[in-house]
C-alpha cells in the first residue's frame, strides 16, 4: 500500500478544492527501514508516586553510545501524550531539547550520560488501557506494543534492552500490594504511605515492563525447577475471587514442568506473579515475572466456567509462561518480527495443551480456529504475511495470521524435521540468541543449522501472504496409483505474483476392502505442479491427505461422496476423519447454496450425511470428545470461505435445513445419546467433558428438527445443571428458539449470576450470537442494558464480537447489522481505539459478499472513514478495507 493515501470520500472526488481538509494519514513504518538505535540504555531507574488520578514518574536512564549504530547526536525518547516537567542531563537541567510529535529529542555530546525526566500521568482517565491505567480501584500497566511511552519518555522499541530498578510508593490502604518485574529488594513505610523497591536482573525491552498496585489477595504455591531452585508462585486477584484461582495455579505448575521436559527450558527468577484484571484489551501479557491477565483467563470454578473456559485458561497461562523464553529471554528486534515470539509461543501452547488433554481434539480445535479467523483474513483486504512489511499502527498486526498461521509455519518445520531434530533446532536457537533481540531470519537459520533442514525456499512462508490452494487428483492404472498435486498461492494486497512454496503433506492410501493402509508418508510439494506414484494397488485406493493438517492450505479435489463416508468412518488419523466429515457436509452445502442441486441430489446427500453422523453416534470405539468433533456442522464462515462471493442468507438457510433434516432422521439416536451422557456425574476428565459436549450437540440438531422437544429437553438440562457447561449449552440452544422456556431461563440466568462480570458476559454473548430471528433487536436492547458499557473490553466483545460473528443477524439484508457495527466503531474509537479497530474486519469482507449487501457494507466503511479524528488504529484498518 502506498504512503499517505487519503481515504476516498463517498463521492470519490479528490479534486474538490474546498472540501474539508482530510486529516493527514499516519506515517507508514517499513521493515526495510530498520536501523539499530544510536544509544544503549544499560540501566533504567523508575520512581512512581502512585495515585489513581495522578501518578508522578521520575525516570533515570543511563545511556551510552551504541558502537554498532550510526552516530546519533540527538537521542529520540518516545512519548505519547506526555509533557516533560524537568529534563536533567548528568544532573544539570537541560534546555536544548525539542518535541517531535510526542517524542522528546535531546541532543547529547558525550559518550555516556545520565538522563533524568519527570512526568505526571492520569491513570483514571486512561480509557485506552495502554500505559498505566486504573481498573476497579487498582493500578496496572499494559506496555506492549508501545504503551511504555505513555508512562515516561523512553526509547520504546524492543531492541533497546535495559536493566530496571523500580521504586513505587503510595497510600497503604488503597494499594496494600505493590508489584513489579523481578524480585522485591526493599520495602518500607511512613505514615499512611508505604513503598517497595523491585529489581529485575534480566535486561528487557520496555514493552515487558509491568507494575501493579492494589488491594489484592493471592493464592500462593511453589515450583521446584529441574535444577532444584524453588520458585514462589502467586496468583493475585480481588478479594472474593480467590477460590476461583486453583485451576490457574495448577495450569501454571504444569506449564513450568512441561517446558522443562519438552523444550528444556527452566524458569529464571525466584518469583513468578500473575495478576488478574477485569479491564484488559487482550487475553494476557507476558511481562517479565509479572504476567497480567484478563480475569477471563484466570478465574474458574465449575459453577461459573465452562469446559472451554478451563481449556482456555490452561492454554493462555501456558502461552504467557512459555514467553519467558520465547519472547523475553529472546525478544524481537522490531515489531515486524512479532511472529518470532507469537507464532512460536502459540505452537508451544498448542503442543502443551495437546499433551495435557486429547491431542487430536486439540488439533481439530486449532484448525477450526485457523479456518474461522485466519483464512478469511488471508483472503481479504487485510491479508499480510506472518512477517509483515509495513504498518501504520502495530496494534493492528496482533492478528490470527501472525499468531496462528505463524504457529502453523513453525509446526511445518517440526513436521519436516521430526520432533527430535526440531528440538535440536530450538535448543540451538535458545542458545545462540539468549539475551538478544532477534529476527524471524535468526530463528529459521537456527532451525536450519540445528535440525539439519534446508529452508531456503521455505522462507517464502514468511514473506508471502495468502492461503495456498492445493489441487489434488488421484488416478489408478494397473498396479499404480498416481497422485497429481498442484499449488496456487492467491494474490493478496501488494503481492500479485507468488512463487510456489514447500507444502508438506502427510498422506495415506487406504485399501477399500480391508480399510487399512500401508503406512503414512510425507510428500513435500515444492513446485507449481508435481506427480507422485505409488505401486502395489490392484484397486484404486482411497486417499487421505493433509493428515493432521500438516500444512495450512486449502485442498481442492473432486472426491466421491462414498470415499468421504469411508474416511469419516475408517481413517486412523482422527483429524482426517473429522476432515472427511466436514468435507462431506461442506461439499453438500456449497453445492446447495450455489443452486446446482436438484431435489433428488439434495435428498441423497442429506441421507448420506445423516447415515455418516448416525454411524458416529453409534461408533463404540470413539470417546465422546472426539464424537463431538465428528458431529459438528461446519460454521457459516467456513462455508462462505469456499465461495468466491457468498450469500449469507442462503448459507444460513441451507445449513439450518441440513441440521433439521439430520435432526429429524436421527432424533431418537440423539435423544438416546443425550440420555446416556446425562447419567454421568460431573467430572473434569475426558469422559465428563465429552459427555457434556455431545449433550449440547444433540440439542442443537434436535432444535433444528423439533423445536418443542428440543426446548423441553434443553430446559431440563438447564434446570438440572450442576455446572456452567451444561447450563450455558442449554441456554445457547434455548436462546435460538421462540419458546416460553427461553425467556424464563434467560431471566433466571441473569438473576443467578448478576454481579459476576464474566458470567454476565456470557449472558450478553449468548443472546448476541443466537439463531433467534430477532437477534438483532435483542442486541439493540442489550446495548441499552444498565450492565452494558463501552469502557470494558470484555463486555463490548461479549455483545458486539458475538454479534459480528453471528452471520444470520449481522448480515441482515437491510444492512441494519452493518450500521450497528459501524456505529459501535465510531463510538468506541475515541475511548479505546485498539478494541474499536478490531471490529473493522467484519465489515471489510464486502468483496466476498453478494452485491446488495456488499454495497451496504462498503457504505458503512465509508461512513467510518469520513469521520474526523479517527485513531491511527481505525484509520489504517478502514482505509485498507476500502482499497
Ligand atoms: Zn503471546
Amino acid at each position: 500500500m502506498d504512503i499517505a493515501r487519503t481515504p476516498e470520500t463517498p463521492g470519490g472526488n479528490v479534486e474538490m478544492a474546498d472540501a474539508a481538509p482530510q486529516p493527514k494519514a499516519p506515517p507508514m513504518i517499513r521493515r526495510d527501514d530498520y536501523r539499530p538505535f544510536g544509544w544503549l540504555v544499560p540501566e533504567t531507574k523508575l520512581d512512581f508516586e502512585l495515585g489513581l488520578e495522578s501518578t508522578h514518574v521520575t525516570a533515570t536512564l543511563t545511556v551510552a553510545r551504541n558502537a554498532k549504530a550510526d552516530p546519533a547526536p540527538v537521542i529520540r525518547l518516545n512519548g505519547d501524550g506526555l509533557e516533560p516537567e524537568s529534563v536533567l542531563v548528568d544532573g544539570v537541567p537541560a534546555t536544548n531539547w525539542t518535541m517531535d510529535e510526542g517524542d522528546l529529542m535531546l541532543p547529547l555530546t558525550g559518550e555516556a550520560h545520565e538522563i533524568r525526566i519527570a512526568t505526571t500521568i492520569q491513570p483514571s482517565t486512561n480509557s485506552q488501557l495502554m500505559g498505566l491505567y486504573a481498573s476497579n480501584g487498582m493500578l496496572c500497566t499494559q506496555c506492549e506494543a508501545e504503551g511504555f511511552r505513555r508512562i515516561t519518555f523512553f526509547p520504546d522499541r524492543p531492541d533497546v534492552l535495559s536493566t530496571y530498578t523500580v521504586r513505587m510508593s503510595g497510600p497503604k490502604a488503597q494499594f496494600p500490594v505493590l508489584l513489579c518485574n523481578g524480585n522485591r529488594i526493599a520495602v518500607g513505610e511512613g505514615g499512611d504511605s508505604h513503598w517497595a523497591e523491585w529489581h529485575d536482573p534480566w535486561p528487557k525491552p520496555s514493552y515487558l515492563f509491568a507494575l501493579v498496585a492494589g488491594d489484592l489477595v493471592a493464592r500462593n504455591d511453589s515450583f521446584t525447577t529441574m535444577s532444584g531452585r524453588k520458585v514462589e508462585l502467586n496468583v493475585y486477584v480481588r478479594e472474593g475471587d480467590l477460590d476461583r484461582t486453583e485451576h490457574a495455579m495448577e495450569s501454571l505448575k504444569r506449564s513450568m514442568k512441561w517446558d522443562e521436559e519438552v523444550f528444556g527450558r527452566e524458569y529464571d527468577l525466584d518469583l513468578f506473579n500473575i495478576v488478574a484484571v477485569s479491564d484488559f484489551n487482550m487475553g494476557a501479557m507476558e511481562n517479565k515475572g509479572l504476567n497480567v491477565f484478563n480475569t477471563k483467563f484466570v478465574l474458574a470454578d465449575p459453577e461459573t466456567a465452562t469446559d472451554a473456559d478451563y481449556d482456555g485458561i490452561e492454554g493462555v497461562i501456558g502461552h504467557e509462561y512459555f514467553h519467558n523464553w520465547s519472547g523475553n529471554r529472546i525478544t524481537c528486534r522490531d515489531w515486524f518480527q512479532l511472529s518470532l515470539k507469537e507464532g512460536f509461543t502459540v505452537l508451544r501452547d498448542q503442543l502443551f495443551s495437546q499433551d495435557m488433554g486429547s491431542a487430536p481434539v486439540k488439533r481439530i480445535e486449532d484448525v477450526r480456529i485457523l479456518r474461522m479467523a485466519q483464512f478469511p483474513e488471508d483472503s481479504g483486504p487485510l491479508a499480510h504475511p506472518i512477517r509483515p512489511d509495513s504498518y501504520r499502527e502495530i496494534n493492528n498486526f496482533y492478528t490470527a495470521t501472525v499468531y496462528n498461521k505463524g504457529a502453523e509455519v513453525i509446526r511445518m518445520m517440526r513436521t519436516m524435521a521430526g520432533e527430535e531434530r526440531f528440538r535440536a533446532g530450538t535448543d540451538l536457537y535458545f542458545d545462540r540468541h539468549d539475551g538478544e533481540a532477534a529476527t524471524c531470519e535468526d530463528f529459521v537459520e537456527a532451525i536450519e543449522d540445528g535440525a539439519g533442514l534446508d529452508l531456503k525456499q521455505f522462507r517464502l512462508w514468511y514473506s508471502q501472504a495468502g492461503t495456498p490452494k492445493v489441487s489434488v487428483s488421484l488416478e489408478h492404472e494397473g498396479n499404480t496409483a498416481t497422485l497429481r498435486l498442484g499449488q496456487v498461492v492467491p494474490s493478496t494486497p501488494g503481492q500479485l505474483d507468488k512463487q510456489p512454496m514447500p507444502i508438506p503433506l502427510k498422506l495415506a492410501l487406504f485399501d477399500r476392502a480391508s480399510g487399512k493402509h500401508g503406512g503414512e508418508q510425507l510428500v513435500v510439494l515444492d513446485k507449481a505442479a508435481d506427480t507422485f506414484t505409488f505401486d502395489g494397488f490392484a484397486e484404486k485406493p482411497v486417499l487421505s491427505i493433509n493428515r493432521t493438517f500438516s500444512a495450512p492450505v486449502t485442498i481442492e479435489r473432486d472426491v466421491p461422496r462414498e470415499d468421504l463416508v469411508f474416511l469419516a468412518a475408517k481413517d486412523d488419523d482422527p483429524f482426517a476423519r473429522y476432515e472427511a466429515m466436514q468435507e462431506l457436509m461442506t461439499g453438500h452445502l456449497v453445492a446447495a447454496v450455489s443452486g446446482s442441486l436438484g431435489d433428488n441430489d439434495r435428498a441423497a446427500a442429506r441421507a448420506d450425511i445423516a447415515r455418516a453422523l448416525g454411524a458416529v453416534i453409534a461408533d463404540a470405539t470413539l470417546d465422546d470428545l472426539m464424537r463431538g468433533e465428528l458431529l459438528l456442522m461446519p460454521g457459516q464462515t467456513h462455508i462462505a470461505e469456499q465461495m468466491l462471493v457468498a450469500d449469507p442468507g442462503r448459507i444460513h438457510a441451507e445449513r439450518e435445513a441440513l441440521k433439521a433434516a439430520v435432526g429429524a432422521v436421527l432424533a431418537e439416536d440423539l435423544v438416546a445419546m443425550h440420555a446416556r451422557a446425562s447419567t454421568l456425574p460431573f467430572t473434569m476428565d475426558a469422559a465428563g467433558k465429552g459427555a457434556r459436549k455431545v449433550k449440547t450437540i444433540a440439542l442443537t440438531y434436535l432444535a433444528g428438527a423439533d423445536p418443542e422437544r428440543a426446548s423441553a429437553l434443553a430446559a431440563s438440562q438447564y434446570d438440572s445443571a450442576d455446572n456452567m457447561t451444561d447450563r450455558q449449552g442449554a441456554l445457547m440452544v434455548l436462546a435460538g428458539l421462540g419458546t416460553a422456556e427461553r425467556t424464563a431461563r434467560l431471566i433466571d440466568f441473569y438473576n443467578r449470576y448478576q454481579g459476576n462480570a464474566l458470567v454476565i458476559d456470557k449472558w450478553f454473548a449468548l443472546q448476541a450470537s443466537s439463531l433467534h430471528p430477532q437477534a438483532i433487536e435483542h442486541v439493540k436492547a442489550l446495548a441499552d442494558h444498565p450492565d452494558f458499557t463501552l469502557r470494558n473490553p470484555n463486555r463490548v466483545r461479549s455483545l458486539y464480537m458475538a454479534f459480528a460473528g453471528n452471520p444470520s443477524a449481522f448480515h441482515a439484508a437491510d444492512g441494519e447489522g452493518y450500521r450497528m457495527v459501524a456505529d459501535l466503531i465510531l463510538a468506541l474509537d475515541p475511548i479505546n481505539p485498539q478494541t474499536a479497530a478490531r471490529f473493522v474486519p467484519s465489515l471489510g469482507r464486502w468483496r466476498r459478499i453478494e452485491p446488495g449487501r456488499a454495497a451496504l457494507m462498503r457504505s458503512e466503511l465509508e461512513r467510518v472513514a469520513a469521520a474526523p479524528h479517527l485513531s491511527r488504529d481505525t484509520f489504517e484498518q478502514v482505509t485498507r478495507s476500502l482499497d
